[in-house]
């Protein structure tokens, strides 16, 4: 099923992330993770694909495995910038191969040794979302930075260029991980202002050790707030208390959201169904309502 099919039912939507393993060896950990995510009855899981190919080919396995064997739908994330385009083809008409409905279009992170990308490369995701709208049927998601995207001075042009992106033929978007919600309902107010009018899909992420929070922080820019800051100086070195601790601080921003009308809530669970299930028993009635 399409995504956006389902997300225009009207009730609350809640998804899960996966990332497949850095190596072959990791697979099964990776797979037994993805099962006991499926268990919670999520309404897709998106499966991450790595920008440098290293664990690339296991998305679309991941994805298939999440369709076919576990009744869950699934989101087959896809970059662009550091493959070639017939590499992104190849991996394109394998995702229809395979039967896989929907995939998140990414530009990824431009590798620090390759510069802007060739001539032989899409430069950015628009382009990307171009060619698979033209390669087939599918439900195209696409990433957006309520804080900005880290690259571009202005928020303004983050914006244009989203509206690009849309126009081009995106379906939803998802958010970076942010852990303020007004900065989202502003980022809200000035896209749908700018004539950005799909689904978008706020990405919340547990924060559960204050390694994550530092590589997070390091990888998207994202601010922390004094209060999750106040937390982690206090639970910081207690990784009991601070998975707590970061549990209770998710949930608290997706009742926060839904209260607020927000319908549809992606978590980035990082192959951890404990965090997972955790959150879901917190909002076992709040979604029901
Ligand atoms: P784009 O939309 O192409 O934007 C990249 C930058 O270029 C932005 O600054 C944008 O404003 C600018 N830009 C866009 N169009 C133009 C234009 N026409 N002219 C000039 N500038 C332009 N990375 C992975 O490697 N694997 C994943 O699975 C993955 N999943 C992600 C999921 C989500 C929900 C998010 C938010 C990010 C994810 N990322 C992933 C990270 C993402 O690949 C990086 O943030 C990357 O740097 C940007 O990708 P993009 O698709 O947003 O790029």
């Amino acid at each position: 099923m399409k995504i956006i099919d389902r997300l225009k039912e009207d009730r609350i939507h809640i998804s899960f992330e996966v990332f497949p393993p850095k190596t072959d060896a990791g697979f099964d950990k990776v797979l037994a993770a993805t099962d006991k995510i499926a268990g919670l009855s999520p309404d897709f899981i998106s499966v991450t694909y790595g920008a440098g190919g290293g664990t690339s080919k296991n998305t679309a396995k991941i994805a298939k495995h999440i369709k076919e064997d576990l009744g869950v739908e699934s989101l087959a994330h896809l970059t662009c910038a550091s493959s070639t385009k017939e590499e992104v083809r190849m991996v394109i008409a394998n995702l229809k191969e395979l039967g896989i409905e929907n995939i998140l279009a990414l530009r990824g992170d431009i590798p620090a040794d390759m510069g802007f990308p060739t001539e032989d490369r899409f430069h950015y995701a628009y382009e990307l979302v171009k060619e698979i709208r033209n390669s087939g049927d599918f439900c195209i998601g696409a990433a957006c930075y309520p804080e900005g995207h880290v690259e571009n001075e202005h928020k303004e042009d983050d914006i244009k260029y989203l509206k690009q992106k849309v126009d081009s033929g995106v379906d939803f978007l998802t958010t970076q991980m942010f852990f303020d919600n007004d900065i989202h309902y502003n980022f809200l107010y000035r896209i749908r202002e700018a004539g950005i009018t799909v689904p978008v899909l706020p990405g919340i992420m547990p924060i559960t050790s204050a390694k994550q929070m530092k590589r997070s922080c390091e990888l998207s820019g994202t601010v922390f707030p004094r209060r999750f800051q106040a937390i982690l100086d206090r639970f910081g070195d207690c990784p009991e208390a601070m998975q707590q601790a970061g549990i209770a601080y998710a949930t608290d921003q997706i009742i926060d959201l839904l209260a607020n009308g927000v319908k549809n809530i992606h978590i980035y669970s990082m192959n951890k169904p404990e965090v997972a299930k955790a959150i879901m028993d917190n909002l076992s009635e709040i979604i029901k309502c």
